[in-house]
């Protein structure tokens, strides 16, 4: 990890129409991310995580806030809109390599696209490095010629991730993109990511609900709530200093492997409730209406960001 930021987004806002009313699924998020790490961002289903990764991405314009990709860049504009590239340089992952991989298309021709369009080899030498690139992500040369039904879980995940890594990109968002896998393919595809960061110095943005999967590969974590950031840290101390109440709640909620892992588990913070609706959210601290240690002020007043060290941030009234 550099200390060059390569991705700066700061305010960051999207809302959405819906029949019950707007949806503040992002609602002012700020955060920095430095070449060559990778940084986790992390909450339930609801909690905006998804929508702030493809708002960068460029799947819909953000409704308010500044992103800047490599100091040059304003991501504010759509995807179609956005220089080659760029395109080129942001790529990413998802969940489900089942729906992402076009199901009529052979292997070779589903990463042979990205290399064609982006001019990275020539037409002639295109298989060939299709070859290459699966032998990258640990698949062999005879995956070319299959369709993704015939491959695993795993498989499919790893030729989506050798169609990412096509045009030669700096930054990947990963979203969800072990989520749906068993835990012998979850193990085989982030070895993979981890391997190929090092190698390629690779930037990620880690989307997940999955603690275990922050644990293994990010360096640092960031805790998204109906819309906002409410806990960044680096990966270590969050795990060993969890502060947010909403943190240490789905700290405790994860089952643990072994008993060292148990004694630190944070304690007393039963997972109550569910994510309240992002077209009301709760007024003040968004979390108030779980917490077990709300008070008057959270209820009124959305909590400042409060620095504990250089790299640990907190919002909370408990740490004013
Ligand atoms: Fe709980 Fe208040 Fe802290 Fe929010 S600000 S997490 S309600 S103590």
């Amino acid at each position: 990890m550099s200390n060059y930021t390569i991705l700066s987004v700061s305010d960051l806002r999207k809302y959405f129409t819906t029949a019950e009313g707007v949806v503040r699924a992002v609602d002012g998020v700020s955060f920095n991310v430095k070449h060559g790490e990778t940084l986790a961002l992390v909450g339930e289903s609801g909690s905006g995580k998804t929508t702030t990764g493809h708002v960068i991405m460029g799947f819909y314009p953000p409704d308010g806030g500044k992103i800047i990709y490599k100091g040059a860049y304003e991501l504010s504009i759509p995807m179609k809109k956005r220089p080659l590239e760029l395109k080129r340089d942001i790529q990413i992952v998802f969940q489900d390599p089942g729906t992402s991989l076009n199901p009529k298309r052979l292997v070779k021709d589903i990463i042979s696209l990205p290399l064609l369009v982006h001019r990275i080899v020539d037409k002639r030498r295109v298989y060939e490095k299709v070859a290459e690139l699966l032998e990258y992500v640990g698949l062999s040369e005879e995956y070319m010629f299959r369709y993704p039904h015939e491959l695993g879980g795993g498989e499919k995940q790893l030729v989506a991730i050798a169609r990412a890594l096509a045009p030669n990109p700096s930054f990947i968002i990963l979203d969800e993109s072990t989520s749906a896998l068993d835990v012998s393919s979850q193990a085989k595809v982030l070895n993979t990511l981890v391997k190929i960061q090092n190698e390629l110095k690779l930037t990620y943005l880690l989307i997940t609900h999955d603690l275990g999967v922050v644990r293994n590969i990010s360096q640092r974590v960031m805790i998204m709530y109906l819309g906002k950031i409410y806990e960044e840290a680096p990966t270590e101390e969050f795990f060993k200093l969890p502060m947010h109440p909403y943190t240490q709640m789905l700290l405790s909620s994860i089952p643990t492997l072994s008993e060292e892992d148990e004694k630190i588990k944070p304690r007393g913070i039963e997972s109550v409730g569910e994510i309240p609706s992002a077209v009301k959210p709760p007024s003040g601290c968004r979390f108030h209406t779980r917490c077990p240690f709300a008070k008057q002020i959270c209820m009124e007043k959305d909590p400042p960001d409060i620095i504990v060290n250089n790299n640990h941030i907190v919002r909370c009234w408990l740490y004013e």
